[in-house]
């Protein structure tokens, strides 16, 4: 099979105010809704079968070794226009190779990083099909075939990007003999993809669609290091859909997200005032300390104090354990024997220092991917609703917005707070690694924090595991 009618790339680009002037075989895609970039040049690629050397030609892109394509291919505003001009086709198929109509929360975090590296569908590869839905962290099953989306070869355990680069091999077509693409399923079309994949991805899109208007997504950790089931139920996927594109039982997953909802005291409206306005000082990459208010000293010094009485007595200095357990504290009285005189260097700053106003923190015991979700779950949240431009404004937002927010902060300080202790302390203490736990592990959060009308109805929360280069 070659081109039709004559056509080549060179006529294309002359003539791009009269296309379509022809069209490559496998480029009409009103049969396959919602097909991404990718599956479109992949298509028409083994349509073809164009060598390597013919493909930058026929498409219009040209890819190294260890670029990751589709998502290249996603984020390139660049090279979508070019592959959309060399293949041709209905201006409509163009608006879904775009990541954000995908996307159920507005979020600063690079597109690049929200979505997973090459997957498919092996069922829906056989045809030639592949969206963008199947590289979303909540996917991992394709909704109308049934089938888990793979990231290798379920046969051999290849990767499956290499196939697309290497000039002797194509796309979907594994070495050890497994050919994800079939010539006739591709002709005639699959009708599960024209019919329910259709529609399921019109419900996921109009969802996400007004999902996105009333969620923010502030991540210090990447998405793709949680399950399908974990990040279904943080960015609260409808029940529907969420059993169908995941792998796990409708449950799962619910365990490890934290829901954070409004208080209705006006006690906790002005805890969470005074917190809101305390972090407006809160570093994010420098060394420095904020002032903490004294409604949060208990909490602080709490999650010291719960850590040195798991370990055992005389591991600390006496110099140390008063920081921990001051005199005008409630559990002073609990402060376990320690060693004589000296304290150490390092944890001089650890616990909180005492000051008029209540305590002060040296933050560098605060991750700073922790302390960047803090501010970009509070202050820079706060910016972007009406009425929050800066500091006294905080108090005529509505209690639930200012609640919550703080609720969230909060939990991420502490977290952050119990993280660092832990972290300084093994350097220190060696029996701290027998507590299953509370031995040193480092975590980051992810976290959506969800709007009506403006005002912030409720955030969830979830921690992941650092990459081991930070442990
Ligand atoms: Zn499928
Ligand atoms: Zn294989």
């Amino acid at each position: 099979m070659t081109i039709t009618q004559g056509y080549t790339p060179h006529q294309a680009h002359q003539s791009e105010s009269s296309l379509p002037v022809a069209m490559l075989v496998g480029s009409n895609l009103c049969r396959y809704p919602y097909m991404s970039a990718y599956g479109a040049m992949m298509r028409v690629c083994r349509l073809h079968v164009l060598p390597r050397e013919m493909r930058f030609r026929y498409l219009g892109v040209r890819f190294n070794r260890h670029d990751d394509i589709p998502k290249m291919l996603a984020t390139s505003g660049a090279r979508k226009d070019q592959l959309f001009r060399h293949i041709g086709g209905d201006e409509s198929i163009r608006t879904y190779w775009d990541i954000e109509p995908w996307l159920p929360f507005s979020t600063s975090v690079s597109e690049a990083d929200l979505i997973t590296p090459l997957r498919i569908c092996p069922c829906c590869s056989r045809s030639g099909y592949h969206t963008i839905l199947f590289h979303l962290p909540w996917v991992d099953r394709c909704p109308w075939h049934g089938a888990r989306i793979v990231d290798q070869c379920p046969s051999c355990s290849r990767p499956l990007l290499p196939q697309f680069i290497d000039a002797d091999l194509v796309p979907h077509d594994c070495p050890c003999g497994v050919n994800f693409f079939d010539v006739k399923s591709a002709i005639h079309g699959d009708p599960s993809i024209d019919h329910h994949a259709r529609a399921w991805q019109a419900s996921y899109l109009a969802w996400a669609n007004e999902a996105r208007t009333q969620r923010y997504l502030v991540a210090g950790a990447s998405l793709q290091d949680l399950d399908a089931a974990e990040a279904g139920v943080l960015a609260d996927l409808p029940l529907n859909l969420r059993t169908t594109c995941s792998m796990h039982a409708a449950g799962a997953g619910k365990g490890r997200v934290q829901v954070l909802r409004p208080a209705t005291s006006a006690a906790a409206g002005q805890t969470a005032t005074d917190f809101l306005l305390a972090m407006k000082a809160l570093p994010v990459t420098e060394r420095a300390a904020i002032n903490v208010p004294p409604s949060l000293l208990r909490s602080f010094r709490a999650v010291a104090q719960n850590i040195v009485e798991k370990l055992p007595a005389r591991t600390f200095f006496e110099g140390d354990l008063l920081r921990i357990y001051p005199p005008d504290d409630p559990g002073h009285r609990r402060r376990p024997p320690g060693l004589p005189h000296r304290q150490h260097a390092e944890l001089t700053f650890l616990p909180l220092l005492q000051s008029p106003t209540g305590g002060v923190l040296d933050c560098t015991s605060i991750d700073k991917h922790i302390r960047s979700v803090v501010r970009g779950a509070t202050w820079d949240l706060m910016e972007k609703l009406p009425h929050a431009q800066d500091g006294p404004i905080i108090r005529d937002l509505d209690l639930g917005t200012r609640t919550v927010l703080a609720a969230l902060g909060k939990r991420l300080l502490l977290h952050g707070y119990a993280q660092g202790i832990r972290i300084i302390l093994g350097r220190h203490v060696a029996t701290l690694y027998d507590l299953p736990r509370d031995r040193p592990r480092p975590r980051r959060p992810i976290a959506i924090v969800f709007t009506s009308r403006d005002q912030v109805t409720k955030a969830n929360l979830i921690w992941v595991k650092a990459p081991a280069a930070d442990a």
